[in-house]
């Protein structure tokens, strides 16, 4: 009796042990499971804060620059060295944000390491270190990012005209143009150049909007030179070898190294049109003596007696397609 009992019992354990070894299989891939799922849960989080940032970070930036120039054109005041300035106050305004997610149990740091121009002049380069953790798990990466200037609903005004003519009796904002008054006559005049007098209440756009007439050469069709007129009513920048970049022109440079922008100065329509008066290209107005060349006067329109004209050197004339002198 106790024999068959104790075969009946290694018998039932033979029976028993697949389903113990199921049990035991299934309880771990469930663990398992559960495990890979949070992971999964923290990593897709993680990624969720590198693309806030990728999403902010261009809209920070913007506002930064665009709060700089104000700053610029109120004080009249250039910056000294723009590029660390930016990048301090950006830091001020990205380190808000990152604060806010202590709440979700991140830690998000993101270090702005550096602003500087890019190849493209609409354009400027950011460089940030972000380190996101989460409990165990932490990712580390650097953001390098191209950040347009422009935006059509923001745009970010020029501030080189009011640091260039402040000690000339200043300039002054009239909607989406910049108004000289008197101070570019008074500042060219200083410089010595002769017939600076056509530009006495000239105008230039304020905003950074980049010409859609490209190549740069179709300004020039058709021969009534409506082209070169829709772009001169509209206010475009054009990309340019001589004329500073964006930050540049926060620190007061009509010049610089970098790939950098250039546009029109408009003096007012006239009845007594001149034959030549300085190139009419901003880095070569707000130039030092050596700097400003004269111009050859290209009319571009005519209301009755009133003529629309602008003056330019050959190579400018090349660059946007327009007749040569
Ligand atoms: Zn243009
Ligand atoms: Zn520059």
């Amino acid at each position: 009796m106790d024999n068959d009992g104790y075969v009946m019992t290694g018998t039932s354990f033979l029976l028993i042990l697949p389903v113990l070894i199921l049990f035991i299989v299934l309880v771990e891939l469930n663990y398992e499971d559960t495990e890979s799922e949070v992971q999964i849960m923290e990593s897709e989080k993680i990624l969720q804060v590198f693309q806030d940032l990728e999403f902010n970070i261009p809209r920070l930036t913007r506002q930064v620059l665009k709060e700089e120039a104000y700053f610029v054109i109120s004080s009249k005041k250039p910056f000294i060295d723009v590029r660390k300035i930016t990048r301090d106050n950006l830091q001020f305004k990205v380190d808000q944000i990152t604060q806010n997610y202590d709440k979700c149990g991140l830690q998000v740091n993101c270090t702005v390491l550096s602003i500087k121009e890019s190849d493209d002049p609409f354009e400027v380069e950011l460089t940030s270190l972000v380190v996101v953790q989460k409990d165990n798990v932490s990712h580390q990466e650097i953001l390098q990012q191209k950040i347009s200037i422009i935006d059509p609903y923001d745009p970010l005004p020029d501030p080189l005209p009011f640091v260039k003519c402040n000690e000339y009796g200043g300039a002054s904002i009239n909607g989406s143009r910049i108004y000289y008054a008197h101070s570019l006559v008074l500042y060219l005049e200083q410089r010595g150049e002769k017939n600076g007098m056509v530009y006495e209440n000239a105008s230039s756009p304020l905003f950074i909007n980049q010409c859609p007439y490209d190549p740069f050469v179709c300004h020039g069709d058709p021969v009534t030179m409506e082209t070169l007129k829709n772009c001169l009513d509209n206010g475009f920048y054009h990309e340019s070898n001589d004329g500073a970049c964006y930050l540049c022109r926060l620190e007061g440079k009509n010049t610089c190294p970098h790939q950098g922008l250039e546009v029109f100065i408009l003096p007012p329509p006239t009845n007594n049109q001149s034959d030549t008066a300085p190139c009419s290209v901003d880095h070569v107005l707000f130039g030092e003596g050596g700097e400003i060349y004269p111009g050859v006067s290209i009319q571009y329109h005519q209301e009755e007696n009133l003529i629309f004209q602008l003056f330019l050197d050959d190579s400018h004339r090349k660059k946007y397609g327009l007749p040569l002198i």
